[in-house]
């Protein structure tokens, strides 16, 4: 339990009505998107300004009490998960758009910005900021840039740190830091400013973000490509990214979603396939048009049954909403859901499919596949329930030969989701030890007393904070 006078620390910073501790507001906070991770906080706190986040820290780092930065909580990796108790510090409130301008392609936004609300803004001025996590419906900016977050558009435009030209961030002992700024080219000492782009929440609270814009491409189009086998269609992607031409998505949707989505939803989908790549072109329309004709050539000879091409607008916006849903259906299939988010080179798609197929053999688990194939990012995804110790016990053990099986092919642990808690345990083996050293020294650094979202990334050491 967090001592009163943390307490009423807290709400002389930002008001009584902004600091919650009914167990009601504390179970709210105690979860993420994950399904296996639940911790209560002892306060959440909501803080408005810069300042106030500063003061904040300030108490919390003055009294060793563990501080986890939270968003929206859509992160699928135990990253918001207080799993220390202390403060959950949620950004929601700041969610204000400072500036958009127009001649610099920039624009200023606070942390609790969610995604979509920027994406229409930016949409009226005709602007676009690529970045398009699935969960853009809710997601906050600060969550994506903490997270590096990416999504279909990544296959051409590239993910969130691709698009920070500024941050401010406050330190753990309250300093307000500001790194960056509105340049597009900027070659001045460290890239510090990239260390916070995926940091977690680990290494300091992020209050303000620069980011690069690029004008709305005027034309675009959508394709939906039938596959009877799922590793010849992750051979098309490939073959597509050989032929010369990079989509600005490609998408992979397994049988299971395709079922699950057709049920929920009708919406005429072929139900007997066994995958569907969803793509889009972008560009001028010249250009679109003729993009997209080379892509339908190299999914036809790569092996697709059949490709559609969305006649309008409503038709794409159909079919994407579907790939957005997509982790709605399957996060409603089970009790206890692993979606894990490994990465492999995008020449190895076909093989790595090749080896899920044996391990759900071998190992009983079916393995429901999704994600960004265009990018290798794929979402291995097990069924199971966490009531059920030996079951789910087999289902860690499985998907741990799914993290081996990506290694092996050069794949990382994580392409967007984070460690968080879900993978600390794999750490070891995906990285060089060298660097693993360096990356604590950086934590130690900034964050000595380990206030900031202790327990995540690094397996648990001694000496962490804890609720007080
Ligand atoms: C349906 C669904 C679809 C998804 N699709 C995608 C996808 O396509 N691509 C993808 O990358 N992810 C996806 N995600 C995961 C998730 O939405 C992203 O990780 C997103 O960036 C999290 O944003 P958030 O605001 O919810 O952050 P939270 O979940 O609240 O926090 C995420 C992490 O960031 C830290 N954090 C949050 N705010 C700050 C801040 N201001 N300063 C410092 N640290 C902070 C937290 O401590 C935590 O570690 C999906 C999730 C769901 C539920």
């Amino acid at each position: 339990m967090l001592g009163k006078e943390i307490i009423s620390g807290l709400q002389e910073i930002v008001g009584k009505e902004a600091v919650l501790t009914s167990k009601e507001d504390l179970i709210t906070y105690s979860y993420d998107g994950t399904t296996t991770w639940t911790h209560m906080p002892d306060v959440v706190v909501l803080p408005t300004t810069t300042e106030q986040v500063s003061q904040i820290l300030k108490l919390a780092n003055e009294n060793r009490v563990a501080v986890t930065p939270r968003g929206a909580g859509t992160n699928l990796s135990g990253g918001s998960i207080p799993i220390k108790g202390g403060i959950v510090l949620c950004t929601t409130r700041m969610n204000r758009i400072l500036d958009i301008n127009k001649t610099n392609l920039a624009a200023i936004v606070e942390p609790g910005v969610v995604l979509q609300d920027f994406n229409l803004a930016l949409a009226e001025q005709g602007l676009f900021y690529p970045p398009d996590p699935q969960s853009f419906f809710g997601c906050t900016m600060g969550g994506n840039v903490a997270e590096n977050a990416g999504g279909p558009y990544c296959v051409k435009y590239g993910v969130t740190k691709q698009y920070v030209l500024g941050l401010e961030v406050v330190l753990a002992d309250g300093y307000v830091m500001g790194l960056g700024g509105v340049t597009v080219k900027n070659r001045t000492g460290y890239e510090l400013m990239m260390l916070f782009s995926g940091s977690e929440g680990t290494l300091g609270v992020i209050t303000k973000i620069t980011l690069r814009l690029l004008p709305l491409p005027p034309a675009n189009k959508t394709m939906m490509a039938v596959f009877d086998d799922m590793a010849v269609g992750g051979q098309a992607v490939s073959d597509i990214l050989a032929s010369g031409v990079i989509p600005a998505k490609i998408e992979f949707v397994d049988n299971f979603v395709i079922r699950r989505i057709e049920e929920m939803t009708p919406m005429g989908l072929p139900v007997e396939a066994s995958a569907l790549l969803l793509l889009q072109t972008d560009g001028s329309p010249a250009g679109v048009e003729a993009e997209s004709r080379q892509i339908i050539d190299v999914l036809k000879s790569s092996g697709a049954r059949e490709v559609k091409v969305a006649k309008d607008e409503a038709e794409a916006a159909m079919y994407w909403r579907m790939r957005s849903a997509g982790f709605a259906a399957v996060f409603s299939a089970a009790h206890t859901v692993m979606a894990e988010d490994v990465a492999v080179p995008r020449d190895r798609l076909a093989e790595f499919i090749h080896r899920l197929g044996e391990i759900s053999e071998r190992s009983g688990f079916f393995i429901q596949l999704l994600g960004h194939a265009g990018d290798g990012n794929l979402h291995p995804t097990i069924f199971t329930d966490i009531r059920d110790k030996e079951q789910f016990a087999r289902a860690e053990q499985t998907m741990e030969e799914i993290f081996e099986a990506a290694l092996a092919l050069g794949g990382v642990l994580s392409g967007e989701h984070g460690i968080g808690l879900e993978k600390q345990r794999f750490l070891k083996r995906a990285m060089d030890p060298k660097a693993l050293d360096i990356m604590k020294q950086i934590k130690k650094i900034l964050d000595p007393n380990n206030i900031l979202n202790p327990g995540k990334i690094w397996e648990q050491e001694a000496g962490d904070a804890s609720n007080h």
